[in-house]
């Protein structure tokens, strides 16, 4: 298999050395032992810190993707009413999913270069009055970070819950659950946090817990064995022991280096990418930096290529980025400077290579 020495997808991140020790040991059987819990609940007590909230954080096997279906399933009954805020890939894709779990889903649109405008998604929630809003903070794909205070307001104002995907986003950029009113904030271990995808992460809030009890979604990804299961000692499944030891070695490393210093990082890293993007004759997307997001930076495939080619250019380099999906496929490419890769010196053999592939064209 290729291995790559500049890894620079937008997730999965290269893992840590500390982190990849973290998975050597050998433990007994998770959903048994007292020590198990008490790993379970220190790693609860760091994320809360994390992400600003009092809220229960639940940790569940699986990545990403799961938080988004699991916390869906949970709160929705067929036709209830989701009003989905999009400006990017998965924006959109949460509609969908929302409309194949059966609820009546109004999509509230943006461009993928852009940020939701408040006003025209309080002027819908004021008329569609949906039970849920959805919106995802960083959209990985297009490389956008949307606000998410203003959002929060208009979903309290309207007494919906409020469902945030900040899987690309969370630890390495302020999220403030509680500040923001989220009651479902969806994180994955893959991206920020530096681990393989083995988890997903959900904020619940004390509203969203009593509509997921009156709902009672039964499944894997099902979030309701989650509210009393860590305290009583009572998990669904046998929990990934090895990847909860992972997990508390990112975010002791997370609140050790401080978050401040953290988020500072991210933010410098990002500002040098852009930088340097444009210093080789790249066009920036999104073009405005107040809302472009400091884990990803995306910018369009150089003229005179086709992605296909310039992928495989900066491959030969040892270079690994992202491509992108959607409206967006085979236009956008994107630099993952999140996590353990938001690190300049990493970013810097980054640019070199691009600069080295783009003035050979
Ligand atoms: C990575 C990511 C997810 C999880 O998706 P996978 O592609 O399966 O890792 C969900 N939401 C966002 C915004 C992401 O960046």
């Amino acid at each position: 298999m290729k291995t790559y020495s500049i890894p620079l997808v937008p997730g999965p991140v290269s893992v840590p050395q500390s982190v990849r020790n973290a998975y050597l040991t050998d433990f007994g059987s998770a959903d048994l032992e007292a020590e198990f819990f008490e790993l379970y609940g220190d790693c609860e007590a760091k994320l809360q810190q994390v992400l600003e909230t009092q809220s229960d954080v639940t940790i569940q096997t699986g990545e990403g993707m799961l938080a988004l279906w699991g916390a869906l399933k949970s709160v929705l009954r067929p036709g209830d009413r989701v009003l989905a805020v999009a400006n990017g890939v998965f924006g959109y894709g949460i509609g969908d999913m929302a409309k194949q779990v059966g609820a009546e889903v109004e999509v509230i649109g943006f461009g993928y270069s852009d940020v939701p405008d408040p006003a025209q998604v309080r002027e819908a929630a004021l008329r569609f009055r949906p039970r849920l809003i959805t919106a995802v903070h960083c959209e990985t794909p297009s490389g956008t970070l949307t606000p998410l205070h203003d959002l929060g307001a208009i979903a309290r104002e309207v007494d919906a819950l409020f469902y945030v995907d900040f899987v690309a986003s969370g630890g390495g950029v302020p999220v403030r659950v509680d500040a923001c009113n989220i009651d479902l904030g969806l994180l994955g271990s893959q991206k920020v946090l530096s681990l393989p995808p083995d988890l997903s992460m959900v904020s619940v809030s004390a509203r969203a817990w009593d509509v997921i009890q009156d709902v009672n979604y039964v499944g894997y990804d099902a979030l309701a064995p989650w509210h009393t299961g860590p305290a009583d000692r009572y998990l669904p499944y046998t929990h990934n022991w090895h990847a909860m030891m992972g997990l508390q070695v990112s975010l002791d490393a997370l609140l050790t280096e401080g978050l401040a210093n953290v988020y500072r990082r991210h933010d410098e890293v990002a500002a040098f990418c852009r930088r340097r993007l444009q210093e080789i004759g790249l066009v920036l997307w999104p073009a405005r930096d107040e809302i472009a997001s400091p884990t990803v930076t995306a910018a369009k495939v150089p003229q005179g290529w086709i992605w296909p080619d310039f992928n495989a250019a900066l491959r030969s380099h040892g270079m690994v980025i992202g491509g992108s999906y959607g409206p967006l496929a085979g236009k956008v490419f994107r630099v993952g400077h999140m996590g353990s890769q938001a690190n300049e010196d990493l970013v810097a053999r980054g640019m070199e290579v691009v600069e080295k592939v783009v003035r050979s064209a």
